[in-house]
């Protein structure tokens, strides 16, 4: 396979960061999560940079087209010979679409989307039962990483607390944004026959495998 050129997608708290550093580093491939894209034009001073900078300095949304841009800057060059592997974009299927276009016009193609899904009731679990603590941010989980003594952060001794992010009406907002932008990508994608299915709801190792073995399935589709 010459490329291997891969979108992450599923709801928050799917593990898809996570997944995302691992894959990162068994692939060798650079790993984008969007919001690093921007910061680094903005930081970098790349054309691209500036816009998008003006738009952030006015508090607006940047527009699809920049975001698109600073990512074919980024893919338009020697860290991205051999593939990327993209998180947190496109968000929409407009966004995919530009995407596509983008990429059209390098003469590359996304490889594939693969969609780390978990229900739900499994992301208000995982993203609820966060508790952080105030002092340096060491994060616990009531279920799967508990503090020792409840409330009180083990490494350090100071409070722990349920982060803004980790509200429930907040999680609840974040999913409705995914389901109602973001879903209609999996059938978008899943018609382009690019889009391969993983269980999130799975322990981290079990997911990491099942990526592992899918994606040995596409570079034997690939070599046919
Ligand atoms: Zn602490």
């Amino acid at each position: 396979m010459n490329e291997l050129n891969l979108v992450l997608l599923g709801p928050p708290g799917s593990g898809k960061g996570t997944q995302g550093e691992r894959l990162q580093e068994d692939l060798d491939l650079p790993y984008w999560a969007t919001g690093d894209i921007l910061r680094a034009a903005v930081r970098d001073e790349t054309e691209l940079g500036k816009v998008a900078k003006e738009y952030m300095d006015r508090g607006d949304l940047v527009p699809d087209e920049v975001i698109v841009g600073a990512i074919a800057e980024r893919i338009d060059s020697a860290e991205a010979a051999d593939g990327f592997i993209l998180d947190g974009f496109p968000r929409t299927v407009p966004q995919a679409e530009a995407l596509a276009a983008k990429l059209e016009e390098l003469g590359r193609a996304l490889t594939a989307v693969l969609l780390i899904d978990a229900s739900d009731e499994e992301v208000m679990r995982r993203l609820g039962g966060r508790r952080t603590c105030v002092e340096n941010g060491h994060v616990f989980h009531i279920e799967f990483n508990p503090p020792e003594k409840q409330g009180v952060c083990d490494i350090d001794g100071s409070e722990l607390v349920v982060r803004d992010d980790d509200e429930p009406e907040v999680i609840a907002h974040r999913l409705s944004t995914y389901h109602e932008k973001t879903e209609p990508l999996i059938e978008f994608y899943d018609h382009q026959s690019l889009l391969r299915r993983i269980d999130g709801g799975a322990a981290p190792d079990a997911v990491a495998e099942e990526l592992r073995r899918t994606l040995a399935t596409l570079k034997i589709e690939d070599d046919f």
